[in-house]
């Protein structure tokens, strides 16, 4: 699901035209604006110019002026549109003719754009000593395609959708839009609104230049405001704790089993990022203090997702809807971390007990309770007959610490592998080309390598050492630096499926 979800978000980066949007629910609105135009009289004086920002420009699109001079002199400026580096040669007083033109009394022009990138027009009256130009400048964005606008409403009503059909709220505003350069995501309890800006993503998307990364961070950024505005609406004390809305955030995306905004959103905080650039970018509202133990945080959570869901029980089973907890209380993939008992005094209250449809449920997934008995710790692996037809094995990356070396190593599924010169020995389990985890079910989506992962044991001594907890240790191919074996001398690492 999360992929289509990742193209929709993509969208949004490329939106620019205003719709309002409102969704099925009666009260609740979600607005997409525009980016302005520039639509702004000056005056230049001489010798001088005036610089317009035009901040994270996609590639492709183009940007179309119409530029007069309505009155000074000979009514002419130079008209520059520079890219950051372009700017750069200006501010030096090196020559960006190609970039520019003479605009004389009133002219209509466009300018491509070769690369996603902060832009600059330039309002040039230096040739000019004696006189001031009075100048009017209007700029157009390309239009946003009809079918994009679609998509993006679709998406917004889904996941609200979605939020209604889960918990109790009073409807909330949804408003994306641009904020004047400000790359910001906020929810205002005021007009009990989650603002979401364009700038934001665009800015995302900046520095990581990576179109799934991005909307997956998107979609967690959502959460997190979510979690603020949910929290406030539930008279919760946290709501404005940045901690308390991470862990909400990263507990809803796990009840999904959308576990890529998650994973994302660490990775993004951990690897090359500059500490200041990303808070600076990406959390321009003070209260979000971005540190390293904020991405320490999702992955601890990550990893230990019962502990957190079994923390967020008791908060989210009286503020969910009667059929959402009928449905919690009939999934078997939903129970390890809620209390069935939780669920009961819960429906119980809302006199839900004498229904003849609840009993039934509560009857079957009785059943169920007592197999989830034993499983407690272990996942369902569920992979069809083609999947295990296609893959033969995997390939590790075995690190030795001690020697510096590393070295690649073909592991049969179901064969054991002696690491040499150690007491170590790595039994191969699975491979899931398409990795997908719901709670205590995991499954290969497709086919295709989109997220490999392997489910390994690393044996120490006879000793089983990985995983600490369960039968299987999950390793990521796409995000080596959380898999979770730790050990002084070796490290881990899934590089690939065999195919057979
Ligand atoms: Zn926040």
């Amino acid at each position: 699901m999360f992929k289509n979800i990742s193209k929709i978000i993509l969208i949004l980066l490329l939106l620019f035209l205003s719709l309002h949007v409102s969704t099925n629910s009666s009260f609740a609105s979600i607005i997409v604006t525009p980016k302005p135009f520039i639509n702004s009289k000056i005056v230049v004086p001489p010798s001088a110019y005036t610089l317009f920002n035009l901040p994270y420009l996609q590639r492709g699109a183009s940007v179309a002026f119409q530029i007069s001079v309505l009155t000074g002199g000979n009514r002419d400026v130079n008209v520059f549109f520079l890219n950051s580096e372009g700017i750069m040669y200006f501010k030096k007083g090196l020559s960006v003719n190609q970039y520019g033109r003479l605009v004389k009394n009133s002219a209509s022009f466009s300018f491509p754009i070769n690369k996603t990138d902060n832009y600059y027009l330039v309002i040039d009256n230096r040739f000019s000593l004696l006189t001031s130009k009075q100048v009017s400048i209007l700029a157009h964005y390309p239009p946003w395609e009809e079918e994009n606008y679609k998509t993006t409403k679709k998406y917004y009503e889904e996941l609200y959708s979605f939020l209604g059909n889960t918990f109790i709220f009073r409807d909330f505003n949804i408003k994306a839009t641009y904020c004047q350069g400000q790359a910001n995501a906020f929810y205002d309890p005021r007009s009990n609104s989650i603002i979401i800006c364009h700038e934001h993503e665009e800015k995302t998307f900046s520095i990581t230049r990576d179109y799934n990364m991005t909307s997956n961070i998107s979609r967690w950024v959502f959460y997190h405001e979510l979690g603020h505005a949910l929290l406030y609406q539930w008279g919760l004390p946290g709501w404005d704790s940045e901690d308390r809305v991470d862990e909400f955030a990263t507990v809803i995306l796990l009840m999904e089993g959308d576990y890529k905004p998650i994973l994302d959103m660490a990775k993004y905080y951990m690897t090359t990022f500059d500490w200041d650039e990303v808070e600076a970018k990406v959390f321009m509202d003070d209260r979000h203090a971005l540190t390293p133990q904020r991405a320490r945080n999702l992955i601890n959570w990550f990893n230990n997702p019962n502990d957190l869901l079994r923390r967020w029980q008791t908060t989210f089973v009286p503020r969910s809807r009667t059929e959402f907890l009928l449905k919690l209380y009939g999934e078997k993939s939903y129970k390890s971390w809620v209390d069935s008992s939780l669920i009961t005094e819960e429906l119980k209250k809302r006199g839900e007990r004498q229904d003849k449809r609840t009993s039934k449920i509560m009857q079957k997934s009785q059943k169920i309770n007592k197999t989830m008995a034993k499983e407690k710790n272990d996942f369902d692996i569920l992979l069809s007959e083609e999947i295990k037809d296609k893959w033969s094995g995997v390939k590790l990356i075995i690190e030795d610490k001690v020697l510096n070396e590393t070295q690649e190593v073909s592991i049969n599924i179901n064969d054991e592998y002696n690491i040499p010169d150690s007491s170590l020995k790595i039994k191969v389990g699975f491979f899931l080309p398409d990795f997908k985890r719901r709670e205590r079910t995991i499954t290969s989506v497709s086919n295709n390598p989109n997220n490999p992962v392997a489910g390994v044991q690393i044996i120490d001594n006879g000793r089983k050492i990985f995983p600490k907890v369960g039968e299987w240790g999950w390793m990521y191919a796409e995000f080596p630096s959380i898999y979770p074996f730790q050990h002084k001398r070796f490290g881990v690492i899934l590089k690939e499926g065999i195919k057979k």
